[in-house]
């Protein structure tokens, strides 16, 4: 909880790049988790200062990821390239106070002090070569047309301290930041002199972001200091790595939330995921979006950077699923089954139909990792023909004896009416009580016999869902065949 009195004021400020980032996803999750449970305001804010125009549909892509994670926005989108007037406003505010001044030098001449910089092993610099020009050489350059940017004067002396609120104090010598550009020849403002006009007219009191923007900092605090606005609070998030431990990027997979979507995961424990990949509470894993809100603590981010472990979130997810009701979980798989098993919609057309189709994918919850399992699960509950893995045929099929145990099973399996699997389970137990062999002799090949493969839900359950038609057809198939 933050414990000053301001309203806490937050915001997510993604650049419209086409998508949501997991890692940027992460940083709208904590900023909203701290807005949550501080009874505060999430602001949305699109950076777009690098276009000319706003790009709907990389905006809208991010907009799809917040929505689908569920992290709703008070106030925004506020889009840059809307707010020219405001960055000018200050940016000639700043001149006029002799803060700022306009800067001539060329391309080339840049370039060339950057070689000089290089040369003598120093950071490059800028030169401050037009920090005082007299009126008659601004006029001059004026005159002649050249284009022009604006920097910041900047104090040589002290040092700059940003204090964060997950890593301790960090010092910057000034004389080490140069006069920087705060306003484009093109006019348009530089993204650290947009950000402290946006934060600052938004009123926002906590900057959480990623700690690729902690070089930034500073130069963003000169800013606050010499337009005189208060300094908010910074907390920056370390990254997120891929496996090799470099940053996470499309080499690693998907990185865009919307992917996961499209790879059957849920929101919810992408959500506990992202929660998780920096943040802990103890050791538990599995925590629900109110639990977030109520737990989360900001400064106990972690201070290194945190590994994305798509097995970890698949384990999550997996979890989730099973905790699904299985009403719901048919909901959000439904355009998948029927897409795949046409046949879904004529099954639940009848109450008897819809009970067995929920008791399906009750079988079939435990085994599923992503939604998108669910086609791939349930295959020989709704196929006419299905498919023999080879390798579990070999294995059960092709014993000894197994075509007299699956034939005594089939004229046993016969008589059971109604075909529950209550009914079911002693016709395997007794056929392998009165040959004297075990259940599971009886068991592993009918259960390949009937779904093609050697694992499957629960038995008795597959045999009742399957039904006594098709189980009956498909035992007499494999005893019929040339095995
Ligand atoms: N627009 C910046 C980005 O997408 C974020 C800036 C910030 O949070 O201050 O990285």
């Amino acid at each position: 909880m933050d414990s000053s009195n301001k309203k806490v004021r937050v915001r997510f400020a993604p650049s419209p790049t086409g998508y949501l980032h997991v890692g940027g996803a992460r940083t709208a999750l904590y900023n909203w988790l701290f807005a949550r449970q501080n009874k505060g305001v999430f602001v949305l804010r699109i950076e777009d200062t690098d276009q000319q125009r706003h790009n709907e549909e990389a905006v809208a892509a991010i907009i799809e990821g917040m929505k689908w994670l569920g992290m709703d926005w008070d106030e925004g989108p506020f889009y840059q390239s809307q707010r020219m007037e405001l960055y000018k406003k200050y940016c000639d505010q700043l001149i006029k106070e002799g803060k700022a001044y306009y800067c001539y030098c060329s391309a080339e001449e840049l370039a060339a002090q950057r070689k000089e910089a290089e040369e003598k092993k120093e950071a490059p610099k800028y030169s401050g070569k037009c920090r005082c020009l007299t009126k008659e050489q601004i006029d001059q350059f004026e005159k002649e047309g050249r284009s022009r940017v604006v920097r910041l004067k900047t104090p040589q002396e002290g040092a700059t301290i940003v204090k964060d609120l997950i890593r301790d104090d960090i010092r910057f010598e000034n004389g080490l930041l140069d006069d920087f550009v705060i306003t484009k020849s093109d006019g348009f403002p530089t993204y650290n002199f947009a950000v402290v006009i946006d934060d600052h007219l938004m009123e926002i009191s906590h900057v959480i972001r990623g700690d690729d923007h902690l070089s930034n900092t500073p130069r963003q605090v000169l800013i606050y200091q010499a337009l005189g606005f208060d300094v908010p609070k910074f907390a920056h998030i370390p990254m997120i790595l891929g496996p090799d431990k470099t940053r996470l990027s499309k080499r690693h997979g998907a990185t865009s939330v919307i992917e996961y979507k499209k790879m059957g995961f849920l929101s919810e424990a992408m959500i506990n995921y992202l929660a998780r990949l920096g943040w802990g509470h103890g050791d538990r894993e599995i925590f629900s979006r109110q639990e977030l809100i109520d737990l989360f603590n900001i400064s106990r981010v972690n201070k290194t950077s945190a590994v994305f472990d798509i097995e970890k979130l698949t384990w999550m997810n997996a979890s989730y699923i099973r905790q699904m009701a299985p009403e719901k979980l048919l909901e959000e798989t439904r355009n998948m089954l029927e897409s795949a098993y046409p046949e879904v919609k004529d099954i639940e057309s009848t109450p008897e139909g819809k009970e067995r189709i929920k008791k399906i994918i009750v079988c079939i919850q435990e085994r599923m990792r992503t939604l998108n399992d669910i086609v791939g699960l349930c295959d020989f509950f709704f196929l006419d023909e299905i498919k023999y893995d080879p390798l579990s045929s070999e294995k059960h099929l092709k014993e000894e004896g197994v075509k007299e145990i699956l034939t005594r099973l089939a004229k046993a399996l016969e008589t059971v009416e109604p075909f529950t699997k209550e009914n079911i389970e002693p016709v395997f137990r007794n056929l392998a009580k009165d040959m004297g062999i075990k259940a599971g002799k009886v068991i592993h090949p009918a259960r390949v016999a009937l779904t093609g493969r050697s694992d499957s839900p629960p038995m008795f359950d597959t045999v009742e869902l399957i039904g006594k038609e098709a189980s009956l057809k498909r035992l007499n198939e494999v005893i019929n065949s040339k095995l």
